[in-house]
């Protein structure tokens, strides 16, 4: 990141392709897909595939069971477009048989929007039913696989998706500033003027890269260059097998040393994915989430406020450049914030429904 790349310099042309075809590799696709990174965070790039692909006479049916479902719905809303909604709890997946019924009956829903990992709680959506049930059906899909893009396998072949969406900083380890969707190229094509945006129009976006290997406006530079090199890194540690094997560990020690301080997780093992875990505030009223946090803070940790509406809560990340030292490391500085505290035990009440966890 600290050298200056020319944006339309012949090595940054290189720098850019070679992305690509790299993160291509990542979703499995071959000749039938294509990677058109958009610059800005991961929702520029579920927004601008969203714009691009749903027609304007589509219906796009959302699985929502978090904040990442509702905010595709509401990018549907604000283009203008036709959407409706299968929303289950929280701390519940998404049923395959009640999509299918959905599908039979409304004949006019074209594409299917649906979350891999829904980060707001950490549950693992089943993605690949989903698939199945929309793929028999005959309608087109789209995977929200922002969290999960390179640590969990989401084959696009296998998936048979329309489109699989992610970003540079979460499991890949990069720099944020930077999405990206694996497209299938016909369907892409097919969209040709159907964007609601300029700046948002994947299609146009790749058109730029076909035709020149350029970006069609300024690239995030360092963003990519930092990227190039997590890449670089993704493949040394064997690729998606093994980030995921290194997650799956920091959640499991995670999961297994907060609950031996008593912390409950939300989630059931089965529907946990490795990547963020949400635990259940403690009932003891010397808990206090803020103090709490701060002390975090001050010896190098930082955790996430609760996102959820089912249960007052708060959340631990496994992924990034961490390891067993770190979530160890994050157990010991968690016991002494609570011993500071005076609290005993993080088990949770009973009655915590309702209330957030908030910086306030
Ligand atoms: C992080 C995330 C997003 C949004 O990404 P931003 O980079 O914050 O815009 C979308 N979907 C999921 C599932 C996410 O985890």
């Amino acid at each position: 990141m600290l050298r200056d790349w020319g944006s339309r310099d012949p090595d940054f042309v290189v720098m850019t392709a070679r992305g690509r075809a790299r993160l291509l590799e990542i979703a499995g696709g071959s000749e039938g897909y294509v990677c058109v990174p958009m610059q800005g965070s991961g929702t520029f790039a579920v927004e601008a595939t969203i714009g691009t692909l749903l027609p304007w006479h589509g219906r796009l049916l959302v699985l929502v069971n978090g904040a990442y479902g509702k905010r595709m719905q509401r990018m549907a809303e604000i283009m203008g477009r036709a959407v409706v909604v299968l929303e289950t709890p929280e701390d519940e997946a998404p049923s395959p048989a009640a999509l299918d019924a959905c599908l039979s009956e409304d004949s006019g829903i074209t594409h299917v929007a649906a979350v891999h990992c829904e980060t707001t709680s950490g549950i693992l959506n089943p993605i690949m039913a989903i698939a199945d049930v929309v793929r028999a059906r005959g309608r087109r899909l789209i995977v929200d696989a922002m969290s999960s893009f390179g640590a969990l396998s989401c084959d696009v072949e296998a998936l048979g998706c329309d489109a699989l969406v992610a970003s540079s900083n979460k499991c890949l380890e990069g720099a944020p500033g930077l999405g990206f969707a694996i497209v299938r190229q016909d369907a892409l094509a097919a969209a040709k003027g159907n964007a609601h945006s300029l700046s948002l129009d994947l299609q146009h976006q790749e058109q730029g890269f076909a035709t020149n290997g350029q970006w069609r406006f300024t690239p995030p530079t360092h963003v990519l260059a930092a990227l190039d090199q997590a890449l670089a890194e993704h493949a040394a540690e064997g690729g998606v097998a093994g980030r995921g094997a290194r997650y799956s560990e920091n959640c499991r020690l995670l999961v297994t040393g907060m609950r031996a301080l008593g912390f409950e997780t939300l989630l059931p093992d089965r529907l946990q994915a490795p990547i963020i875990v949400t635990f259940r505030m403690p009932a003891d009223p010397r808990f206090d989430f803020k103090a709490f946090y701060d002390r975090l803070v001050a010896r190098g940790y930082v955790i996430y406020p609760g996102k959820l509406t089912v249960a007052d809560s708060f959340r631990i990340g496994c992924i990034g450049r961490i390891g067993t030292p770190e979530i160890q490391g994050a157990l010991a500085a968690i016991a002494d914030a609570m011993a500071a505290l005076g609290v005993a035990s993080g088990a949770p009440g009973r009655a915590t429904v309702g209330k957030m966890a908030s910086f306030a």
